[in-house]
């Protein structure tokens, strides 16, 4: 994040934060930019990212869904107790190079919420710990909630809006850091007017409408 926003910089892009994005401003059916709570920004072109927020803006049906997630980071007793990543059913740990351990995540239907339930952090612990016994001891560094998008087929939505110039780039569900990349480069080649790489049918926003 911290590398993409100077490159932002870098290239005199705005990043404005702390005002969410309100209304959609159109104009003779052609999009002319966002209203905030703050002020009004122009554009020719609006890309709606919003994540599980995505269906509360913008024009059309959206059925983007929150999938509330929480997760901790855990500080074992010895460095390279992991060196790979190890799933089971319950739980997964995610060695990090600082040496924490990332143990996750839940998959629940909560809304908007995202409070940290300690039962349930208290939970993952213990089957952290069922999986990786030396981790029982293991002092939790912090734990923390994140809401997924989610989609009703469970792929992503991708394209073009309602509107002219509107486009639509969300419910990644559990995979948005990973496709990030990807996702930016067959965006950009849509927004631009070119052929997109990827056949991108299947995330078309048409299929909910
Ligand atoms: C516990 C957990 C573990 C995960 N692990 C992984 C993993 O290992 N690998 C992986 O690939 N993915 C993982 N994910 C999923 C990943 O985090 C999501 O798929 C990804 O964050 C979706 O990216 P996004 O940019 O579409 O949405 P978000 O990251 O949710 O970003 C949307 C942004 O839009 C902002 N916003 C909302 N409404 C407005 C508005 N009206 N105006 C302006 N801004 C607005 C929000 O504040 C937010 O910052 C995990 C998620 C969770 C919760």
């Amino acid at each position: 994040m911290a590398a993409m926003l100077n490159a932002a910089k870098h290239r005199e892009i705005e990043v404005a934060s702390g005002s969410p994005a309100t209304e959609l401003m159109v104009n003779h059916g052609t999009v002319a930019g966002v209203k905030t709570a703050k002020t009004e920004f122009h554009a020719p072109i609006v890309v709606n990212c919003a994540g599980a927020w995505a269906s509360a803006f913008g024009p059309g049906r959206t059925p983007t869904k929150p999938v509330k997630g929480q997760m901790l980071a855990l500080i074992p007793s010895r460095r390279n107790l992991l060196r790979h990543v190890v799933r089971a059913p319950a739980v997964y740990l995610v060695p990090r190079s600082d040496g924490r351990i990332v143990a996750g995540s839940t998959l629940e239907d909560a809304g908007f919420d995202k409070r940290v339930n300690p039962d349930t952090i208290q939970h993952l612990h213990q089957k952290a710990a069922e999986l990786l016994p030396e981790l029982g001891q293991a002092r939790i560094l912090e734990a923390w909630a994140g809401l997924r998008p989610g989609t009703p087929d469970g792929l992503p939505i991708l394209g073009r809006g309602e509107v002219e110039g509107y486009f639509l780039t969300t419910g990644h569900y559990r995979d948005g850091i990973l496709m990030a990349p990807i996702t930016a480069v067959v965006m950009t080649q849509l927004i631009r007017g070119e052929q997109p790489e990827f056949d991108l049918k299947g995330f078309a926003p048409e299929r909910f409408r």
